[in-house]
């Protein structure tokens, strides 16, 4: 075993070498972009080195920290303002507010291109994620609420406060259109016979109340008018993926892609990239990596959301409760939905696994990423092991973050040792090396 270290050192170092000497400068596009939108997507693919050497199969991660907002989240936040753009939900002349609950990234991204476009952006999120987000969402120009984390079918939730705030906001008391028969084809945008423009949040019935509106509501341009981008159950979520990640990843492996492994948040990823692979080829396999506490695992596997005997275990049984932040969800949306027809498997990732993957990536790799990539990539690990496979073959996964995102949890040792979360590098070498 002696000589396989030094082996394994000289191959290592070869490889440090080859890597780092010198080799033209590749830019990720040679043309000027405009803005801060032509910062997002188009990213690289990077080889997980250390992992990938010691299993013999290519693990690929979508470098995803590197759009402008600094997560996979910019994608969703650019199809998802520019979809409403486009139906006339929001425009800059209303002084159009965006409302989302999120745990930062989505909120990140949004503010972000809301700024780029004239848009003002209200972010509401539970008051336990990591702090460096409240600052980055300040530093934009948003405005942030933060409330105590609850259940979804409680009305303070942050999701659902970020709704009722969006459909108050800017709403005028009443406008009615007085000329049925001037809706346009779109059913959000109408016009009057004086020829000012109704925009409703909702396809609207003239003179008909609807759930959400007293009356056909909304308003002219010079109206504010409120916006819940929704990513949840947003389809432009889905789409960012299905049209942006997913063919891009085909075109970077060119085609030779055996499994895509993510976590899933609101499933946008997993659904809108997994369709799009199988779609091309029926036979990649794809799996979701799943932290503790958070339910798709058991949906994937046995049906069902939530397993009783381990909800009798978790404190909140509507909330994820992991050092984990980004994936892992309780409840269906329509983008979880769209996700569990091409689910082949799942993966249960503990916070320790995770946290010892991301040390790991370090060390070896110089790769300092958030929590839900070390989840990922521990699935991947896991996925390998699991169908044995030992060579010619090709892994891809979404490299969601930074670990910048995550000092004050997640790459914050003291914060780990009260959560009795150990750093333990041991657990990556016992995965890779286990049978
Ligand atoms: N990682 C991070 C850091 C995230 O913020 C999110 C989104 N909540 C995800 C992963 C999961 O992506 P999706 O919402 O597409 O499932």
């Amino acid at each position: 075993s002696t000589s396989f270290a030094v082996y394994y050192q000289q191959r290592k170092r070869e490889r440090q070498i080859a890597n780092f000497s010198a080799r033209p400068i590749e830019l990720r596009s040679d043309e000027i972009v405009k803005g801060v939108a032509g910062l997002i997507g188009n990213t690289p693919l990077v080889r997980i080195n250390s992992l990938s050497d010691a299993l013999g199969v290519e693990i690929l991660g979508k470098a995803e920290f590197l759009n402008i907002g600094g997560s996979v989240k910019d994608r969703v936040a650019l199809q998802m303002i520019d979809d409403a753009e486009k139906q006339g939900l929001i425009h800059p002349y209303t002084g159009s507010r965006i409302f989302e609950g999120t745990v930062g990234s989505t909120g990140i991204s949004i503010a972000t291109i809301a700024r780029a476009r004239g848009y003002d952006t209200t972010i509401i999120m539970p008051d336990d994620v990591a702090e460096e987000k409240v600052k980055a969402l300040e530093a934009l120009g948003a405005t942030v609420e933060r409330v105590r984390p609850a259940s979804i079918v409680d009305k303070k939730q942050y999701v659902n406060l970020a709704r009722q705030r969006a459909s108050k906001f800017g709403q005028p008391d009443r406008i009615t259109a007085s000329d049925p028969t001037s809706k346009a084809a779109h059913p959000h945008i109408f016009h009057t016979p004086s020829n000012s423009v109704l925009v409703a949040s909702a396809p609207v019935h003239v003179g008909f109340d609807t759930d959400d509106w007293s009356e056909t509501a909304s308003l002219d341009f010079s109206q504010p008018r409120g916006y819940f981008a929704d990513q949840f159950e947003n389809r432009s979520n889905f789409d960012a993926h299905y049209l942006g990640t997913g063919p891009e990843i085909w075109r970077q492996t060119s085609g030779r892609v055996d499994a895509f492994v993510a976590g899933a948040g609101t499933g946008g990823t997993v659904a809108g990239v997994g369709q799009y692979l199988k779609s091309k080829n029926e036979d990649i396999l794809v799996a979701i990596a799943d932290p503790e506490g958070s339910g798709l695992y058991n949906k994937v596997k046995h049906g069902v959301m939530f397993d009783r005997k381990e909800a009798e275990g978790t404190k909140r049984r509507h909330q994820v409760d992991t050092v984990v932040e980004g994936i892992g969800i309780n409840r269906m949306t329509n983008n979880i939905e769209l996700a569990l027809p091409i689910l082949d498997d799942a993966f249960r990732i503990t916070d320790a696994e995770a946290v010892a993957m991301s040390r790991y990536l370090v060390k070896h790799d110089g790769l300092f990423l958030g929590s839900s990539s070390a989840c990922n990539l521990v699935a991947c690990v896991k996925l390998i092991k699991q169908r044995g496979w030992t060579e010619d073959k090709d892994v891809v996964t979404i490299l969601c973050d930074s670990g910048t995102r995550h000092y004050s949890k997640f790459w914050n040792d003291e914060y780990l040792r009260k959560a009795k979360i150990p750093i333990d590098l041991q657990i990556v070498e016992d995965l890779l090396s286990s049978p």
